[in-house]
């Protein structure tokens, strides 16, 4: 990159812009970053999300090529969360135990056809490592509260989970001391109504001039990009002191698939619903009924839990559910359509987007 610090305006301080926007500043540039929502605001994808990274649980849902960013962030995440750390951020809750899946016995049909879907989309070139199917006697070590109350599942060893609510906040501090560093900023409260190659104008009509613009709105960007949409999740928040899972844990039923993953602090995450809707109002009753009943079902120690936080987002999806982190034809950097994955791919993506950036900074300037 040129000795002048190239400026680049990312339009959303979400999971994508956040991430892009550290990256950025490691690389040299000097970063604006704007949010329509104040910084701690928790109704976008990102904070409401179990921040499962499951490459190959989603291979359900997903293809080869989220696979492979899947794998290749699972690897990127501890470097990163490393390099957070050392910049001043909080150490962030990070594992890698794998996922336990399991069935109720009059659901072992579904769990069958779960494991022959996964069987069947696993990439040729896979180790034997990603899949295993278990009996009784192991899920019970694997998940000593489960002894005794599954017949059979599966175990995706390499899987891992993070704390996002933990990431934002390392995320928050280090990019505010590295803004302040090179007179950047963090603008909050702004809502950008359009982004152009190197502008980003405002609801109040200010045209901010950039170097390079990158749009990172999530589902607000849906006035600009074709297609966008949003896929609603509810999920269900409890503590639950005594009760112990070292892993996220996935419940196969033929009406939904739902998990619970343990987090710091005694605390669960139930989700999540998946509802072709751009509706973000509050959970409805029957979803609440679905992600209470699972976690009851899975455990009945988890009926005295208490409930700590019911919340729905809106999941950016593009129509053929792939993710983007490239220019678009009128030059304007587009990171968006990480759906049901942005956890899970969010690192290999946002390198390419970064790489990509800073070739085409290094480009226009010795043009
Ligand atoms: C219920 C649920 C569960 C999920 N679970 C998982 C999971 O287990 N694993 C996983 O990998 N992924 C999961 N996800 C998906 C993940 O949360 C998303 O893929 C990810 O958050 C998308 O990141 P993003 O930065 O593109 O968008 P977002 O996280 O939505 O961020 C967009 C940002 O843009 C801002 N913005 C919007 N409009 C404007 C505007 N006009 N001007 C300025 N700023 C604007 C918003 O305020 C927000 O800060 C889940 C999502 C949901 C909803």
């Amino acid at each position: 990159m040129s000795a002048v610090q190239p400026h680049v305006g990312i339009a959303g301080a979400g999971l994508a812009g956040r991430l892009l926007a550290w990256r950025l500043l490691r690389a040299g540039c000097r970063v604006s970053l704007f949010d329509a929502r104040a910084r701690g605001d928790r109704s976008s994808a990102g904070p409401t999300a179990a921040a499962m990274l499951s490459p190959t649980a989603e291979l359900a849902v997903a293809d080869a090529g989220i696979h492979a960013l899947g794998m290749a962030s699972l690897e990127l995440w501890p470097r990163w969360l490393q390099q957070l750390h050392a910049q001043g951020g909080r150490e962030v809750y990070f594992r890698r135990e794998g996922t336990l899946v399991v069935a109720h016995g009059a659901d072992r049909g579904a769990l069958e056809h779960y494991a022959a879907l996964l069987r069947a989309r696993l990439p040729q070139d896979a180790d034997g490592a990603l899949l295993e199917s278990l009996d009784e006697a192991r899920i019970g070590a694997l998940e000593p509260l489960l002894a005794g109350r599954f017949a059979s599942g599966l175990y995706l060893p390499q899987e891992g989970q993070l704390a996002n609510d933990q990431l934002y906040a390392a995320l928050q501090t280090v990019l505010d001391a590295q803004l302040a560093a090179v007179g950047g900023a963090w603008h909050e409260d702004c809502a950008i109504a359009s982004v152009e190659a190197r502008a980003l104008r405002d609801a109040h009509g200010t045209r901010h001039g950039v170097d390079l613009a990158v749009d990172c709105r999530g589902v607000g960007a849906r006035a600009e990009v074709p297609g966008l949409h949003g896929v609603r999740g509810e999920v269900l928040t409890v503590s639950a002191p005594g009760v112990s899972l070292r892993r996220p844990v996935r419940l196969i039923h033929p009406r939904y698939a739902l998990y619970v993953a343990p987090r710091p602090g005694d605390q669960f995450i139930v989700g999540a619903t998946e509802l072709d809707s751009d509706d973000a109002g509050a959970p409805t009753l029957r979803s609440t009924l679905e992600l209470g009943s699972a976690l009851y079902s899975l455990h009945p120690e988890f009926g005295e839990a208490r409930v700590q936080r019911l919340a729905a987002s809106l999941r950016p999806a593009l129509p053929d559910r792939q993710p983007v982190a490239a220019p678009d034809a009128g030059g304007v950097w587009r990171i968006n359509g990480l759906f049901r994955h942005g956890f899970l791919i969010a690192p290999a993506l946002v390198q390419r987007a970064a790489d990509g950036i800073a070739r085409a900074l290094e480009l226009r300037d010795a043009a």
